[in-house]
């Protein structure tokens, strides 16, 4: 099972994360944190498997988790979300992503716009569910897309817009135009737009603004995050879905059948995370701008070219100048060269747009401030 394009096959996290292990290199491959996140959460896990909240929960999630979620919504971002209908709670954004495109296509003339380089899983559950992945290419350096590819991209075919801000590989958070032609589109060939949001705490220059937010966004759009990235618990798989009732129910509907239930304990502590003050978000984001800002002078000083991203965990370098002619390749050897795993960007692009991407790497910069030094030190020394 390969599915369109070879979408399904072992994800190159865990090929990059298991060649990590295997080198003893430092891993800036994998985006997840090498720090616990913020105590009140931890604590209220272990109280919540010492209360006993140990059975299956409720299928759309507990409603402390579900109010918190419209908790939150409503502060961040004015939205008003009803929490027993507008919100379902899912394991990770990523069964959330799965459900509802499960849900939405309903046969092999549907589209799904992707841009592109996407997360992997984007394509894959594309294939899985049996539409046709169409993708508008972002580009270097600034990985924003261009409004007349997006607008070609968008027919009466497409079922779904999939839109991810802050994006995943390249840390673009995209402009007012792009998001506003989203909207513009979806609303024209009657597209529903999925978001994923999961990096909505993790922006480095303007607060984040959520497509549901526009006018005329609501009734169309499902949106969804997850507490793994604002937490620092990504093994814990605590995401959510949320839009207007109707959506939300077909999203739980398939959720049924993948997962039925996920997560009790961790429930009530994704839900303490949510109700945390202002200062613990605007924290996070300016320790993870210190960090992305140490990481892109440690590769420029090793001689690579750097983008710089206004969101996200990644940070993505160009290796052209130091010899590299597939990013592939150079990934696959940087770990016996240098002691650092990274993920080449082709990784995230279907077969005809590699090219595309060829000398471009993505490192993620979500590590210790002493990991990420070492990292540039081995890195300026052996490339
Ligand atoms: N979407 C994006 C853009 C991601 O980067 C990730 C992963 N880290 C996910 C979804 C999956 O999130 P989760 O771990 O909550 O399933
Ligand atoms: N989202 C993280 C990344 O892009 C990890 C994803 C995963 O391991 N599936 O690196």
């Amino acid at each position: 099972l390969v599915g369109a394009d070879g979408a399904i096959r072992p994800t190159i996290f865990a090929e990059m994360s298991a060649l990590a292990a295997k080198t003893g290199a430092i891993n800036l491959g994998q985006g997840f944190p090498d720090e616990d996140g913020p105590a009140e959460v931890l604590e209220a896990a272990r109280a919540a498997i010492a209360n006993g909240v140990n059975q299956y929960p409720p299928g759309r999630g507990i409603p402390d988790l579900l109010s918190a979620v419209a908790e939150h919504q409503a502060r961040f971002y004015g939205l008003r979300l009803d929490p027993g209908r507008d919100v379902l709670i899912t394991a990770g954004a990523t069964e959330a992503l799965a459900a509802a495109l499960l849900a939405l296509i309903e046969g092999p003339d549907d589209e799904v716009v992707v841009f592109e380089p996407y997360y992997d899983s984007y394509a894959a559950v594309v294939a899985l569910a049996g539409a046709r992945l169409v993708t508008v290419p972002l580009r270097w350096p600034d990985f924003q897309p261009d409004l007349d590819e997006l607008r070609d991209a968008v027919t009466d075919r497409t079922r779904v817009i999939l839109v991810n801000d802050p994006h995943n590989p390249t840390g673009a958070v995209f402009s007012a135009e792009v998001r506003d032609e989203v909207v513009r589109l979806a609303d024209r060939h009657d597209a529903v737009i999925i978001t994923d949001e999961v990096y909505e705490h993790l922006v480095f220059r303007a607060p984040h603004v959520p497509i549901a937010t526009l006018p005329g966004a609501w009734e169309r759009t499902l949106t969804i995050s997850s507490g793994g990235k604002t937490f620092s618990t990504t093994g814990w798989k605590i995401g959510w879905v949320s839009g207007p009732a109707d959506l939300v129910d077909a999203v739980l509907a398939v959720k049924q059948f993948l997962t039925y239930v996920n997560g009790s304990p961790f429930q009530p502590a994704i839900a303490t995370g949510l109700r945390l003050p202002d200062a613990f978000f605007a924290g996070i984001a300016a320790t993870l701008r210190a960090k992305r800002d140490l990481l892109g002078a440690g590769l420029r000083s090793a001689g690579f070219d750097v983008s710089t991203p206004a969101g996200s965990y990644f940070t993505v370098a160009d290796a052209r100048g130091l010899g590299a002619v597939d990013a592939a390749d150079f990934c696959c050897a940087l770990p016996e060269r240098a002691g650092v795993v990274a993920i080449p960007l082709t990784a995230f692009a279907t077969p005809a747009r590699r090219g595309d991407y060829a000398t471009l790497v993505r490192f993620a910069a979500c590590k210790r401030v002493e990991v990420l030094e070492e990292a540039a030190s081995r890195l300026s020394r052996s490339v």
